[in-house]
Parts: structure tokens; sequence; C-alpha cells
């Protein structure tokens, strides 16, 4: 959590200034409010990640405003203030979603210390849900993968077989033509099978683990090596221009050549024959990234295509792709490998001339890095 935002809701104006005090001292951003209506549009226009909300409120009394907070977002952690510190009000409180209840008179430690329990609940809910939105949209991609991208590629396979094991197809040569267009298919469903399971290993958490200093340019240029010969293959220029600068980050190796092989695969595949595709590492000692520019002289993207190259099986459809093999998941597995780097991508691009990807990484400091 950057900078957590706690809500007082208390009619005292002592205890709103205590509280105010203490949390802004401790680097949080607070703010008070001295009844219920006040505190629950603050609540609205603000949306905290914690709440202290005194029981005896004027007008709108702390129960309801604590279950108008549970009914606006369940995320956000309340904690009561109970003048009676009775074991009925706290647990009357806690039926009505508060997490923990502050009996008055309190300590400092012991508001510090309910609040860094609470602050720690608001983080765990935070993550668990964006654990299960994480896990809700790969289930539901795993769906479209296997309703479309899987089954599309087998029942034309199934079909070329049907025709030569029906007998419908006799002349050898015509035969073999359908073999090997089935085995095209068979490759297409391997390479999507093969980007899928990257998909599903870029773990932010768990990649992080195997960070390392490395050296960007050692590591863009050896990609560029081995994408040479594809490069002549389809008769375009591949070329590498390093910085002046360290270029140094702290990565995976393997991760960052795949983002790297993908994007430079990319401006090859999508070029023209004689096109040039040039990858420049622009390091300026005042920024606090490094930013990798990957440019082609392909065929562009369209303006409407732009906000969506990024998602998973997208791929612009028209006459000039139709013949460029693809699975359209290279894009969003590099977007989840550069952000597991905690970096960014983006891309400008005009048709017909050809597009730019810039990849944004942190810059590191420490000289410690693999040569
Ligand atoms: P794939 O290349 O397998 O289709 P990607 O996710 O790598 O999937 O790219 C998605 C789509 O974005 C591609 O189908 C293509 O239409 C477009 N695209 C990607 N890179 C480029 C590029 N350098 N130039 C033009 N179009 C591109």
């Amino acid at each position: 959590m950057e900078k957590a935002t706690i809500l007082v809701i208390d009619d005292e104006q002592e205890m709103c200034d205590l509280c105010y005090d203490v949390f802004t001292k401790k680097g949080y951003r607070a703010e008070t409010a001295k009844d219920g209506d006040v505190g629950l549009r603050k609540v609205k226009k603000l949306k905290p990640d914690f709440v202290l909300v005194d029981l005896k409120l004027p007008g709108m009394s702390g129960t309801k405003v604590l279950k108008e907070i549970k009914d606006f977002d369940p995320s956000i952690v309340s904690v009561v203030i109970t003048g009676y510190a009775s074991i009925e009000s706290a647990v009357e409180a806690v039926k009505l979603g508060a997490y923990d209840y502050l009996p008055k008179p309190f300590t400092l430690d012991q508001l510090l210390t309910v609040t860094k329990r609470g602050l720690e609940r608001r983080q765990l809910i935070l993550e668990s849900t964006a654990l299960r939105q994480e896990k809700k949209k790969m289930q539901e991609l795993f769906i479209s993968m296997v309703s479309h991208q899987l089954r599309s590629p087998l029942t034309a396979v199934q079909g070329y077989f049907d025709l030569i094991l029906g007998d419908f197809v006799n002349d050898v040569a015509e035969q073999k033509k359908m073999i090997k267009r089935a085995g095209m298919r068979i490759k297409t469903l391997l390479n999507l099978i093969n980007d899928w399971l990257k998909m599903a290993e870029v773990d932010k958490d768990r990649v992080e683990k195997k960070f390392e200093y490395l050296n960007l340019s050692s590591i863009i240029s050896e990609t560029v090596d081995l994408m040479q010969p594809l490069a002549r293959n389809k008769g375009v220029s591949l070329q590498f221009k390093s910085s002046d600068g360290l270029s140094l980050v702290r990565g995976d190796k393997e991760i960052l050549q795949e983002v790297f092989t993908n994007l430079i695969d990319n401006g090859i595949k999508y070029n023209k024959d004689g096109g040039t595709v040039t990858i420049s590492i622009k390091e300026n000692s005042s920024q606090k990234n490094l930013n990798i520019e990957i440019s082609d002289t392909g065929m562009g993207i369209s303006e409407a295509d732009i906000p969506f190259i990024f998602d998973e099986f997208l791929r612009v459809k028209n006459e000039k792709t139709q013949q460029i093999t693809g699975t359209g998941l290279g894009l969003s597995i590099v977007k989840r490998m550069v952000e597991a780097h905690s970096g960014s991508i983006k891309v400008s691009s005009e048709p017909g001339k050809g597009s730019t990807f810039t990849v944004s990484l942190p810059k590191s400091y420490k000289s410690k890095a693999k040569r």
C-alpha cells in the first residue's frame, strides 16, 4: 500500500485533532469528519483504507455509519471507538462489520497498534481480491482459448483426416498436401499451448525472487544476434544502437530476452521486404527509467486497434496480416513480463510507415551487473 488513507469520524474535536496529528506524523494521509453524514460523504469521495468510527455520534448513529461503509465497499477496514468498553457494544460493532474496537480512553500505542493491524488486514483483503480477479480472468481466458483457439485447428485436422480415411481423396499428392496443412495447424496449436504456459508462469512475486543485476545492453545484443538469421531470411535489416550509459536493471535474464525476442520477432514479421528493425536504449541520467525502443518500418497499426493491441488473443485482421501466423498472445505475454519488472510498455504507430514499441524499465544504480 503506498500511502494509506485514514478517516476518523468522531464528534469530539480533540479526538479528531489528536488522530490527525498522530497519523500524519506517521506518514499516513489523514482526514476527519464530525458526524456520520460528512463521514460517509468522505468515505465515498476518498475511498479510505481504514476508518475509525465513534459509536456515539450526533445524527446518524455510529452503527448505521458502519453498515453504510460496509455496503459501500466491504474491503474498507473499520474500527469502532467506544466510550463504553463493554463486550456487548464490541460484539454489536463486529457484527456490523467492524474489524476491531478501541475503548476510550486509549493510549497512542494502542491507537497505533490497532491502526497497524487494521491496515495489514486491508492489505490482505486487497491482495486476495486482486488474486481472485486474476484467477477469474485466467479462467475466462482459458475457456475462450479452449472453445475458440484450440477447437478450430483440431476440427480442421480432424476434417483432413476424415477426408483421407473416408477415401474422399485418393490422389497421393493431394493427400500429402492435406497432411501438410494438418501439420501446420498442429504447429499453431503447439505454439498456442507454449505461449499460454509462458503467460501462466509469469507471476510477479515468483519472478521477482529470481531477480539479479543485469546489463540490459548485453541482453539485447545477445538477443539481436540470435534474431539476425530470421531477419536476413525475411530480407529485413536488424540494428542495435546501445547507449553510452550503464543500462543496469534488476530482472530475470531469460524473461527479458523473451520480451525483446517477441518484440523483434513482431518487428520482422509485420515488416516489408527490405525494411528495418532498430532497437535503441535511451538512457537519460535525470530519469529513473531506461527506455528501450523497438522501431520497425512495417505495416503499422491503426489508431482504432492500438488500445486493444496488448489484449490476449487480439490479432489485427486485414488483407496484409492474413498470411502472417501468430497466436495473438505475444504482446500480452510481453506486457505481463514487463509489468513483473515494475516496468511499462507503450506503442506509437503510423499505418503504412511503421511502429515503435517503447519498454520502460526502472534503472538500477548498483554496479554489480553481470556482463
Ligand atoms: P501475434 O503476432 O501472435 O498475432 P501479438 O500479441 O504479438 O500476437 O500481436 C498482436 C497483434 O498486434 C498482431 O496480430 C498484429 O496485428 C499486431 N502487431 C504486433 N506487433 C506489430 C508490429 N510491430 N507492427 C504491426 N502490427 C503489429
